[in-house]
């Protein structure tokens, strides 16, 4: 074995720890360890084993994680691609690709220092004259604690058990260190002498005790207990048998608590334990994949033409076993998603593996039960909404190779699945596949990598294709595949745009629902239609403004005005989540004139309710939907009738396909073309036609009012006419003369501090160096305050850095990291956001 190992931390910094093996145990490369760092137990990934000796003494490493790599060689080439390209450190990528928290028990324990010993001391010989600003009750439980430690220290009550693993796969552990000798866990200490954590703290910091990290690795698995059929003879009575009978008919086993829904009284069970007839064990929990009913299959329609030639092409890739990328671009209610769904069921019957990538909202319980239909026990699904336990559990089925077609958000594009034939990004425009916390990384473009690093196809999809991946078809890069036409020929919605500022000089005032849109909801509602209305801003107000003084109400860590939310009665902060009372005099100057401006979805519901007493209407937006069950709550209700219209923000434009909406309004969903960011159109353009195609999915046509103060826009036109190519050749020759992406590479860099001076210091320092230094091929652009100058707590400059050539920016971004760790600005507070969405 070799003496020493390299390990990647999820630690802010771009190097691996070399750490010594000690004799007994056998680190694997792409496997974990559990290692003392500063004054931590961490996990870390093995990247490299040699015999190396550093310059400095380096600790052994505790325990062994895995025998066999958690990460196999094409992930970890995978792993190290990301690092380099989005200038991540290596462990942190590593942390985002392992979803296994789970496994790992977070723990601290006390052990008494010098100090605290000599404080004890001082305290039993002279009554304490010490004087302190703590109170006498604080005083009193800190001498309670270091009594305890003290005890501790001689008697050894409870000692920690040494770093031991307790996973059933997992490796020997080392032999024991003098690390935990007399330490006791904080639980035990807090609960035997009463004292907050606060107080610990400060006792920490006084020297009195020491804190170490005690974090140990542990099963994950649930359990479930299940009963097992032993033996059906003998006299039964009715209730006996009913038990048995059912065991019987599902193969001798089943969960107890489904037995426990049976007529039958709950002491039958035991009375069946008891006789030997039936035994309870334990077993590791299945999990369940959906509670829905599942929807008639997707395949229960037939393809058109278009269909049928693009799964032709797909599956022609897929045999062809080598990397290939494809854009199947294909107009809202194309029947987009069966193509996917036929294709990775012919990756499965092949006996190899698919992804399927699918924005956050997408992955309602009822799309869990059509794939669970589809792909049965084979299909793997992750999504935000699981716990750590949950995700760690489909990891392992992955893993062990049995789920090979997974479906998945952002993270599902690391799934550890074994001969990957194919990966789809649905919807691949979509702005939740990039990661806005390092790794800052776009699941897209990881996507494309790791079939190119595994010889798999991968197939983008989108009604509006980001301008990139578009360009990269025109550049031959990708094949273009295009469903031009919806399903069963239904036509596009009629889209009819309503300039608002007339409708002002007409109507003398400023209005949210023109006289157009009005008229058109109430023909719906009397032809017992349905409805959809966006206006992509929620709370009820956005802005309460001072007629005297002029100033809004900011949040205090962010210099962002306040939403007024009317029935939580709160003032509100989107970006951090502040919350103050609603003012009723101006907090600047006193003055009772605050004006509450603006219309959120709030107001717009309330104002529909107004218009349209009899009205069922629903708001779904951030404040009505918190998880995905609410959201497919509302869509159901919809789909069954219940609702005359739903009110919402951009997430009704992903909804999916509801038959009786016939008109889609649009209130205000241009606001974007006013913030500075050269993204602006294209998301402009891509909301417009996403919500436009929620109208007009079932048998009667559909309609779009667009009302907007930019009617001459052309992300506004282009959407009205349903016109992508259109809008990609307006859009493209901007981007190419401002050296916007896909013209250039680009990379925001952001310098924060909650201190002003640092900020202006450091993006000062960073943008003297930026100048002094030759970057060929690099424009650098700042330091500029960010648009958003202020975000919870922290003051922000930034640098927007373009170039033709990707590594002749990452070369500068690199050397201006080198540059920043030189003069002592912390990693954390410098951002490098590669392929930036946002420049906010
Ligand atoms: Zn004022
Ligand atoms: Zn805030």
């Amino acid at each position: 074995m070799p003496e020493f190992c390299d390990v990647a931390l999820p630690v802010p910094l771009d190097m691996a720890f070399t750490y010594r093996v000690p004799p007994d145990s056998a680190p694997i490369v792409g496997g974990r360890v559990l290692v003392p760092f500063r004054e931590q137990r961490m996990t870390g990934v093995v990247v490299e084993l040699h015999e190396r000796k550093p310059s400095v003494t380096a600790k052994s490493i505790l325990s062994v994680l895995d025998r066999e790599p958690v990460l196999d060689a094409s992930l970890l080439r995978l792993a190290r691609w990301i690092a380099s390209y989005y200038l991540a450190p290596l462990g942190e990528v590593f942390r985002t690709m392992l979803p296994l928290a789970a496994e790992f028990k977070r723990g601290v324990g006390y052990r008494i220092g010098e100090d605290g010993l000599k404080a004890l001391h001082l305290a039993g010989m002279s009554g304490s004259s010490a004087r302190s600003q703590r109170s006498p009750e604080d005083q009193a439980a800190e001498f309670r604690a270091l009594d305890y430690l003290a005890a501790a220290a001689e008697t050894e009550p409870d000692v920690v058990p040494q770093a031991s693993p307790v996973l059933p796969e997992l490796g020997n552990s080392v032999a024991s260190s003098a690390l935990s000798r007399t330490l006791v866990r904080e639980q035990t200490l807090r609960s035997a002498v009463r004292i907050s954590r606060a107080l610990l703290n400060g006792m920490v910091r006084k020297k009195w005790i020491v804190r170490e990290d005690i974090s140990t690795p542990q099963d994950a698995s649930r359990t479930v207990k299940v009963a097992i059929l032993k033996s059906a003879e003998g006299k039964l009575n009715e209730n006996q048998r009913s038990i048995v009978d059912t065991l019987t008919a599902s193969g001798g086993r089943l969960r107890v608590e489904m037995l426990q829904s049976l007529p039958a009284p709950r002491t039958t069970l035991g009375t069946l334990v008891r006789r030997g007839l039936v035994e309870i064990a334990e077993e590791k929990a299945d999990f369940t994949v959906s509670r829905s009913k599942p929807r008639p299959s997707p395949f229960e329609f037939d393809f058109n033409a278009a269909q049928k030639a693009a799964l032709a092409g797909l599956r022609e890739a897929v045999a062809a076993g080598k990397f290939s990328g494809m854009l199947l671009h294909g107009v809202t209610g194309s029947g987009k998603t069966a193509v996917y769904l036929a294709g990775m069921r012919s990756v499965l019957d092949a006996g190899r593996s698919a992804i399927l990538l699918v924005p956050e909202i997408g992955l309602t319980p009822a799309v869990a039960a059509d794939l669970h239909q589809i792909f049965g026990d084979e299909v793997a699904i992750l999504h935000s909404a699981l716990s750590d336990r949950e995700r760690a559990e489909q990891w392992h089925r992955i893993k062990r190779g049995e789920a090979r077609m997974v479906v998945g958000t952002r993270s599902a594009v690391f799934a550890p699945v074994s001969d990957l034939a194919l990966i789809i990004v649905d919807e691949e425009h979509d702005a939740s596949y990039k990661q806005e916390e390092t790794p800052r990384y776009h699941a897209r473009d990881v996507a494309v990598m790791r079939a190119k690093m595994t010889d798999a196809v991968v197939v983008l999809g989108s009604a509006t294709p980001s301008l990139e991946s578009y360009f990269n078809t025109r550049k031959n890069k990708y094949a273009l595949i295009e469903l031009p036409d919806r399903v069963e020929q239904r036509p596009l919605p009629e889209v009819e745009i309503v300039d608002m500022r007339l409708e002002f000089q007409e109507t003398g005032h400023e209005q949210v629902i023109s006289r157009k849109l009005a008229a058109e909801i109430k023909e719906r509602l009397e032809r017992r239609e349905q409805v959809m209305v966006l206006l992509n801003r929620r709370g009820y107000s956005p802005v309460v403004l001072c007629r005297t003084c002029g100033k809004k109400l900011e949040c205090a860590n962010c210099a962002i005005a306040l939403t007024h939310h009317k029935r939580e009665q709160k003032m509100v902060c989107h970006y951090c989540g502040y919350t103050a009372r609603v003012p009723k005099t101006c907090v600047h100057c006193g003055s009772e004139y605050v004006y509450f401006l603006g219309t959120g979805s709030e107001k717009l519901e309330e104002l529909l309710h107004g218009m349209f007493p009899q009205a069922r209407i629903a708001r779904l937006d951030r404040d009505t939907v918190r998880g995905h069950e609410d959201f497919e709550r509302t869509l159901n209700a919809l789909n069954e009738g219940e609702l005359d219209i739903v009110v919402g923000t951009q997430m009704i434009a992903k909804g999916h396909d509801i038959h009786g909406v016939t008109l889609v309004g649009v209130v205000g969903a241009d606001v974007a073309l006013g913030l500075p960011d050269f993204r602006a159109a294209e998301r402009t353009f891509q909301l417009l036609t996403q919500v436009a195609g929620r109208a007009g999915r079932g048998q009667s046509p559909g309609k779009v009012i667009l009302q907007t103060y930019f009617q001459d826009h052309y992300a506004v036109q282009y959407a009205a006419r349903h016109d992508f190519i259109g809008f990609y050749e307006k859009e493209l020759r901007f981007r190419s003369w401002m050296h916007y992406p896909p013209y250039s590479a680009l990379a925001n860099v952001l310098v924060r501090s909650d201190k002003l001076d640092d900020a202006l210091q450091w993006s000062g320092a960073l943008g003297k160096w930026f100048s002094s230094t030759r970057h060929e091929a690099v424009r650098v652009l700042g330091p500029a305050a960010a648009p958003i100058l202020r975000l919870k707590r922290d003051y922000r400059y930034h640098f927007v850095l373009k170039s033709p050539s990707r590594e002749k920016l990452n070369t500068t971004l690199r050397a201006m990291l080198a540059y920043a760790a030189q003069q002592k600005i912390p990693r954390t507070q410098v951002i490098v956001d590669v392929d930036a969405l946002w420049l906010m």
